[in-house]
């Protein structure tokens, strides 16, 4: 019943004094556990908080032939696995100075640092995750390279309007907008305006960037650059034109995923809903006739979806991975689902045969139609990509 192992990497959220607490009793009594299960769980709590991140290597269970997934519940504690940054040593011409209290910014001033804090009101972070910038609301958040991409929603936990922006391979937040508007933008369009939405105390905007779903200092040049919509003399976009960091996760799979709101049934009869999303975080199966969601909630689902099928592409690949790599076998299997990590593509790859594994890849281009296996177009173009991809 149990094949080789299965190794299941759980990026946390920034952990909540709960969610502290819940992990060092989880901890506590995991070895016990692990002893039992498999020898894999082998990291002390406080390693673990340190870093964000729970290793757990599980075996691989299976019934009557199907590999059954280990434990949905943990893979849903997983944060969003996006941003990832422009390679150290390429310069962009902007400013890599974090942003710190005493500065100030297009003329804002900083009002608060990134890192532990005094909570500045009830219900405020302690553990501020970003900078916060003494903005009137109203002040315009602006593009400066071709391609930004805004995606806007509510975060009903403290943050109110938020807008999601991807320039590049980088991946930022703003937060407590008064106004927000999703699209593609080109330097100098305004895409949002700051706000005094949320938890806080008075008008500001809270600025996150992450890194491969965790967050991280920012630097002043986006920040700065964001505010005027014209980076200074100097500035070279191509860092952010390119495919410097390896293709965005969320955004090369949302490209193929298009948003539905009610449940229906995709090229291979199975229920779907959101952006192509199977299961509930609570693991419950799609049915056709359940009632349909907003775009917020089913963004929520894609990126549990993502750091699960990143988490099991990261377990069937036996080797090191570019970001493209990666990005492309976790859409592979997002899509196909885990019994793509069986696959002769992984098989290759794992060989080292990158260009055989591009090729098997490519074999998955078919679903049932009418009852009939058809080659679609939508999985040819979407194998075609992830083929590249491999080769980046
Ligand atoms: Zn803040």
């Amino acid at each position: 019943m149990v094949s080789q192992p299965y190794s299941l990497t759980i990026q946390l959220p920034r952990p909540s004094d709960e969610v502290r607490g819940w992990l060092r009793a989880g901890l506590l009594i995991a070895p016990a556990i692990a002893a039992i299960v498999h020898p894999g769980l082998n990291q002390r709590a406080d390693d673990v908080l340190a870093k964000g991140e729970l290793h757990v290597a599980l075996p691989a269970v299976r019934l009557f032939g199907k590999q059954v997934i280990p434990s949905k519940t943990l893979f849903y504690q997983a944060s969003p696995l996006v941003g990832s940054s422009i390679p150290t040593g390429v310069s962009t011409g902007l400013s890599d100075e974090p942003v710190k209290v005493g500065m100030t910014v297009a003329g804002y001033p900083v009002t608060s640092n990134f890192g532990p804090r005094t909570a500045p009101c009830a219900g405020c972070s302690s553990d501020h995750k970003g900078v916060d910038l003494g903005t009137p609301t109203g002040t315009p958040l602006k593009a400066f390279v071709a391609g930004t991409k805004v995606s806007c929603w509510w975060d009903g936990g403290g943050g109110g309007q938020v807008a999601s922006i991807w320039i590049g391979p980088e991946f930022y937040q703003a937060l407590h907008l008064s106004s927000c508007r999703n699209g593609t933008y080109g330097p100098g369009e305004v895409y949002a305006r700051t706000g005094n939405t949320g938890r806080g105390n008075g008008a500001h905007l809270h600025w996150e960037q992450k890194i491969g779903g965790s967050k991280v200092q920012p630097k002043k040049g986006v920040l700065e650059a964001t505010l005027t919509g014209a980076p200074p003399a100097g500035f070279d976009p191509s860092p952010y034109l390119g495919n410097a960091g390896g293709k965005d996760l969320a955004q090369f799979v949302a490209n193929f995923e298009g948003f539905r709101e009610c449940p229906y049934l995709d090229p291979v009869g199975v229920a779907t809903i959101g952006y192509g999303t199977t299961r509930y975080p609570d693991g419950r199966a799609v049915k056709m006739g359940d009632p349909c969601i907003t775009e917020a909630q089913a963004a929520e689902y894609k990126q549990g979806d993502l750091a699960k099928f990143n988490a099991i592409a990261k377990g069937a690949i036996a080797r090191p991975m570019t970001p493209s790599q990666e990005t492309a076998w976790t859409s592979f299997l997002y899509n196909v689902g885990p019994a793509g990590a069986q696959s002769t593509a992984v098989q290759r790859f794992n060989a080292g045969d990158i260009e055989g594994a591009a090729e098997a890849l490519k074999q998955w281009d078919k679903g049932k139609v009418n009852g009939q296996m058809k080659t679609l177009p939508g999985l040819v173009n979407r194998r075609a990509e992830e083929a590249e991809l491999l080769k980046q």
